[in-house]
């Protein structure tokens, strides 16, 4: 289906809502369902009642955009090594207290969306880049769908992958539309309480677990994991058994995990940064519990950053931050010490990108 453009190039048609007897309209492409009188925007500030139906108000629109190793997702399994392009817009439909990127994702100001770019440009920009693929990060791409849908079918035309980093925060019948056009996540599953998710983030545990059953069972999507871990809120060994057992339980022992250290930001600023033995303990457990790729992230440790092989051991991919040490996939990404398949999309051999961050300016691309 076509986006229908309204009053303005950024203010675009949605699909996903309904009308209620009491006059206002409620959005369905979130698990908030925002209920919203004329004029009224929703918590994630960029959709919002227009004339009697929900709108996007940010369509084209974009806070920056930068190329970055794909590993900085965080995705391991998916091209490893080569270059993405990544890009966000403004605001989010979670409320979280330790946001990292908040100047963005809380921005009530649309001054922070600098760039506009149309979908054609951002796919050409990113085979101009040699971007192997785009990623929709900064904020939640569930918020701005149809934005997200468009550059992702633009990108397949010219061969180029689309990437969702996402908090999985979304309804069933979007969540079947946006998923067609992407090639790979990397969810937050950002506690395993339901108390974590109410008070910390606003949101639902459930709703997340739903999106990665679908993921991992209905859909052909590249999926890995990350958890910040913050210390005294979801980082008890209890917590992280439970999460790891329900992962392999219910997603099986290929999705890799991804365990991340908090810095203090946003409205937690007395809580100190997680410390390096918190998250090699977690990644340990996962381990044990059948967790067959387990990562530490935003902290200096090889041994954490780097894939082994789930049967003899051998170390498959070393990395030291976002700067590969070592290769030892063949060509159809199996062990060469010892032929086991390793989980992911890989090609005959890695990118050469490295550790670099690239800032581009859009309307160079431009038609
Ligand atoms: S996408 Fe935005 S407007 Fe829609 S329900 Fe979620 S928070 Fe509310």
């Amino acid at each position: 289906m076509e986006t229908e453009i309204l009053d303005s190039a950024s203010v675009v048609a949605t699909r996903y809502w309904h009308k209620l007897d009491d006059g206002r309209v409620q959005c369905d492409v979130c698990p908030r369902y925002c209920k919203l009188h004329e004029g009224q925007r929703g918590l994630c500030f960029v959709r919002g009642n227009h004339k009697g139906q929900i709108v996007l108000t940010t369509y084209g629109r974009s806070s920056g955009y930068c190329v970055d190793p794909i590993e900085k997702k965080p995705l391991n399994h998916f091209l490893p090594g080569t270059p993405i392009l990544s890009f966000g817009t403004a605001g989010c439909n979670l409320a979280c207290k330790f946001c990292q990127n908040w100047d963005i994702s809380k921005s009530r100001e649309l001054d922070t969306l600098m760039d506009q770019a149309s979908p054609e440009t951002i796919a050409r920009a990113a085979r101009d880049l040699d971007c192997r693929s785009v990623a929709y990060t900064y904020n939640d791409p569930v918020i701005f769908l149809e934005y997200a849908i468009d550059v992702a079918r633009a990108c397949r035309k010219l061969g180029i992958k689309s990437v969702a980093v996402t908090a999985g925060y979304m309804c069933e019948e979007p969540r079947r539309e946006f998923y067609q056009y992407m090639d790979a996540a990397n969810v937050d599953l950002k506690a395993f309480t339901e108390e974590f998710y109410w008070k910390v983030t606003g949101a639902h545990l459930q709703p997340v677990l739903d999106t990665l059953k679908y993921l991992k069972h209905e859909t052909k999507v590249w999926l890995e994991l990350t958890t910040l871990l913050i210390p005294g809120l979801n980082d008890s060994e209890k917590e992280i058994e439970e999460m790891t057992q329900w992962v392999v339980e219910n997603l099986g022992p290929d999705v890799p995990m991804h365990f991340t250290a908090f810095h203090p930001d946003w409205k937690m600023r007395d809580i100190p940064a997680t410390p390096v033995a918190t998250l090699i303990r977690s990644r340990k457990i996962a381990m044990k519990n059948g967790v067959r790729y387990a990562y530490t992230g935003n902290v200096h440790n090889e041994e954490g950053d780097s894939t082994y092989c789930h049967h003899c051991g051998a170390k498959l991919i070393g990395r030291d931050w976002y700067n590969m040490t070592a290769w030892n996939l063949d060509a159809e990404g199996k062990c060469k010490a010892c032929g086991t398949a390793c989980a992911g999309v890989f090609e005959d051999r890695p990118g050469d990108w490295g550790a670099r961050r690239l800032p581009v300016r859009l309307a160079n691309f431009a038609a």
